[in-house]
């Protein structure tokens, strides 16, 4: 990398390249995440989004091959094509059949899943707190929820709980904890999630909602002593962390997720111990809304 004539860090012959794809991609904050990383590890990479509609992954793939794009990150709607079409997977990826994450070994693209991980790390890196031993429960089913359980299960959480509307989605989701999976009905959830150590909110359901808006459940079971984890990020403060908050409950916002998830992208991708503080000042920097 070499600087440019107002300062900035420019690309040269010997830059390396990453990449997001997906669709739609010009909102991501990734880019602003890893070239914050990037620059604060005084690594010569550049990191930029691709937008490729639905059925594009091949053609993707290939162009990473043909370029040599050194690493990949998988967005909506892309995650399970693209475990399709990667020739490795790691033992998450082919557990979830979804990736995030893809890693370009001279030509060999391996596919990886840091969302769970990346999770399990941010509740100790917030919380100070492990999953191990602990009951949890995980409201909803989709792709963030599917990767929670298994992180959960094998983070060595004692049980864990599913409840979303869709009761097909929720035991796929709950299969994935083994027999420490099981799944409950929204409308008899109280009870567990009254007596859970640690309760997340996988569902989009307070995305953009202000103070008082829309909880995925009554947070009149919260208490002191429970960790109350959002993968919801905007707004950083949801409904249910606010309430979570006011009943003594310790709320992990979905910030910590979304930058350690990409933390252990950085890793995979460059070996080099990932810039954590950078990676959440920039992150936090973009959530603002000139962000
Ligand atoms: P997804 O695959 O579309 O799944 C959405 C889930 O939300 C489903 O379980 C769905 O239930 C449930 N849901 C949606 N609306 C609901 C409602 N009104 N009431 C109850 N349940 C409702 O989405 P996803 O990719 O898993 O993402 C889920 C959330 O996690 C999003 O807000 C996303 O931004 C966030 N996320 C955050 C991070 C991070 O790094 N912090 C990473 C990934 C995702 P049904 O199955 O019953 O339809």
């Amino acid at each position: 990398m070499s600087v440019d004539g107002v300062g900035r860090a420019a690309p040269t012959g010997a830059t390396r390249v990453a990449a997001v794809i997906g669709d739609p991609v010009r909102h991501s904050r990734s880019p602003l995440i890893m070239n914050a990383a990037f620059a604060a590890a005084a690594l010569d990479w550049v990191y930029v989004a691709f937008e490729v509609p639905a059925g594009g992954v091949p053609a993707a793939l290939g162009g990473v091959r043909a370029l040599g794009i050194a690493g990949l990150s998988v967005t909506m709607p892309h995650k399970d094509a693209v475990a399709e079409a990667v020739d490795e997977l790691s033992d998450d990826a082919r557990q979830l059949g979804a990736v995030n994450c893809v890693v370009n070994d001279g030509g060999t693209l391996r596919g990886h899943n840091t969302d769970g991980v990346g999770f399990v790390d941010a509740v100790g890196a917030e919380a100070g707190a492990s999953p191990a031993g602990m009951s949890c429960v995980v409201v909803g089913a989709g792709g963030a929820a599917r990767s929670v359980v298994l992180a959960l299960a094998r983070a060595g959480a004692a049980e864990v709980v599913v409840v979303n509307r869709a009761r097909e989605r929720a035991e796929e989701a709950a299969a994935l904890a083994g027999d420490r999976g099981r799944v409950v009905a929204p409308a008899a959830a109280g009870p567990v999630l009254a007596e859970a150590g640690l309760v997340v909110n996988a569902t989009s359901v307070g995305m953009q909602e202000p103070p008082g808006g829309a909880t995925p459940f009554d947070p009149a079971v919260l208490h002191a002593g429970q960790l109350v984890a959002d993968l919801v990020y905007q707004p950083l403060l949801t409904p249910l962390l606010a309430e979570a908050g006011r009943r003594g409950a310790t709320p992990v916002d979905g910030l910590g997720m979304l930058v350690h998830q990409a933390g252990a992208a950085f890793e995979l991708w460059t070996g080099t111990p990932a810039p954590l503080e950078a990676m959440a000042a920039a992150a936090r920097r973009s959530l603002r809304p000139e962000g």
